[in-house]
Parts: C-alpha cells; structure tokens; sequence
C-alpha cells in the first residue's frame, strides 16, 4: 500500500516538538513522499522552506513543499522556486490558495493552472507537479463540471499527478475519476484523507471546503461525543473502511492529511 502524509509548517517550540514526534513515527510507514503545506496569502514563506529542509535533513523523507500562487508575485514565486529546486526538491503541490479574509493583495497568478504553466515555462520537468482536485466540487466553482474543466486544464498545463480534497464517499471519487478519465484526463488521482482527531473542528473545516461528512457518521459522532474513546474507535473504523474501498476500486495511493498528529492516522493504518 502506498501512502503520503501532509503536514503543516510548525511555529512553535511545542509545535516543532510534535512534528518531530509525529514525523518519527509516520516515517516507519515508508511514505512514497510527504507534503508541507504554504500558509494562505503567503503566511508561512519562511516556514514551509524551513519545514521541507528539517523533514529531509533530520528525517530522511521527500518532502514536497506546497506552494500557493494567490497574492504572489511572479518574482516571489520565481525565488521560492528556485529556493527548492537548490535544496534538491524534485516535487511541488501547485495551489491557487485562498486569500485570508481582509487581505486582498492582487498577484500575478489566477488560478493553480497558471502557476503549473509557469512551474513548467521555468523549470522544464525538474519537479514532479503536484495540483489538487474536488470530488465533491470545489466550493467557488460555477457547476461539478465547470470544476472538472478546470482541473482537466490544471493537467493540460503539465500537472502530472492529483491529490484530492478529504471526502467521506466512495463514490464521489469513482465517478470523478471516472469522469476525468472521460475528458482524458490521465495522471494518478491519489485520495486525500482526512483522519478525525476532533469532529467539531472538522466540522467547521468542511463547512469551508466543502466537504460533506455523511449524516449517519456525524450523528454518531456526536453521539459520543469529542474525546471519547468510542468515538475514535468509530471514527477510525469508518476511515479504515472508506480507505480500504478506495484501494479495492483502484485508488493508486493514500495520502493523508495528519494536521501534524501521527495517532489518528496511525490508526488507520493498523486497520488496514
Ligand atoms: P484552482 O484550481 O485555481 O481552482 C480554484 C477555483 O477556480 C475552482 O472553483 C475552479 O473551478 C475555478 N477555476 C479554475 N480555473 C478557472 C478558470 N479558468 N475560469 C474560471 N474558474 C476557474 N490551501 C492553502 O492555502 N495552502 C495549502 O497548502 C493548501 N494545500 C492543499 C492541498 C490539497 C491537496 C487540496 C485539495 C487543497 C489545498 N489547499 C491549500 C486549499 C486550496 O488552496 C483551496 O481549495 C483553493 O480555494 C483552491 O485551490 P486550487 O489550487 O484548487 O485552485
């Protein structure tokens, strides 16, 4: 089985520590690569290069620094790029981003397609381009199939892999590889999963993002409660199984969104 673990950028002395801790244990699984994420709006320049060179140096793993063109200069992208390629990444994750709310800074990208267009323009096939994609439809997109187009377009533009948003049903992931199969998109569709540590905190999230988590899961993760026992057993279990569905019907990988907490997603993994 074939995974990848996301983490974000740590600030904090305690937060340093837990990547650390979680870093150590998640290595052990042999992930194809892990992936860093890029603050919104550029909040976390520094930190992401930062991240990516520590989870290579102190952990030998192939960190993919995501990086996010909202707000960003042409020029600002260029050095960022060039930062990685000197640090010896060969994978990017190419993101549109979100802008936080009250800052609204004009840059020189508008969608993730022109930043895969200029990653390629810039730096022929040196980096492994990563974009990301929604089973269940991007939240500001016109329609399921304007969306669609627009991934297809992110692959047109030298995309040579997918990493999904988290979602909670099967089957929106077969019929949209499916459907991007139809529009002849070829490259792999690797399932982004989101382990749950905290159901209220995911619940806001996915309100956000756009995710639906199923009605019957919800109800009994509420049911149970936050940080009882039953409820991780529940929620571990429910994952394991979408997770082993999704490799049945051919998901060519599993990549993780941890939020930095190895335990949950180590749970899963031990169902599987
Ligand atoms: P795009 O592909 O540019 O799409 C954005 C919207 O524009 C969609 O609705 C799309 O349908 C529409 N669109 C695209 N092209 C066109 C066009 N030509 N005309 C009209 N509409 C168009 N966010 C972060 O801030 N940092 C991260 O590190 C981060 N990592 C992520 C990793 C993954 C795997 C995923 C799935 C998401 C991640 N996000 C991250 C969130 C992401 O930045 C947001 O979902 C963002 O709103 C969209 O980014 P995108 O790259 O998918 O944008």
């Amino acid at each position: 089985m074939r995974v990848s673990f996301e983490f974000f950028p740590p600030k904090t002395p305690d937060q340093h520590a837990q990547l650390a801790r979680s870093a150590k244990r998640l290595a052990a699984h042999r992930p194809e690569f892990v992936s860093v994420t890029f603050g919104a709006g550029g909040s976390t320049l520094s930190y992401t290069p930062e991240t990516v060179r520590r989870l290579k140096q102190e952990h030998g793993l192939e960190a993919a620094p995501h990086l996010s063109c909202m707000g960003g200069s042409r020029a600002e992208i260029a050095q960022l790029l060039n930062e990685y390629r000197q640090q010896g990444c060969r994978r990017i994750v190419a993101l549109r981003g979100d802008m936080p709310s009250g800052m609204a800074r004009a840059g020189d990208f508008r969608y993730a397609s022109d930043l895969v267009a200029f990653i390629r323009a810039e730096h022929g096939d040196h980096f492994h381009v990563e974009v990301a994609c929604y089973p269940e439809t991007h939240p500001q997109a016109d329609d399921a199939l304007a969306d669609l187009r627009h991934f297809k377009a992110k692959v047109d533009a030298g995309a040579d892999g997918a990493i999904t948003q988290y979602f909670y049903n099967a089957d929106a992931y077969f019929r949209f590889v499916d459907e991007a199969r139809a529009l002849g998109v070829e490259v792999p569709i690797i399932p982004g999963i989101m382990p749950i540590a905290n159901f209220s905190q995911l619940r806001r999230f996915s309100e956000q993002c756009g995710a639906e988590i199923p009605r019957w899961l919800a109800k009994r993760l509420q049911a149970h409660g936050d940080d009882r026992d039953a409820a991780r057993e529940l929620a571990s279990d429910a994952v394991a199984a979408l997770c082993r569905r999704l490799l049945d019907g051919g998901a060519p990988e599993l990549h993780f969104y941890t939020l930095n907490l190895s335990r949950p997603t180590e749970a899963v993994l031990t169902r599987l």
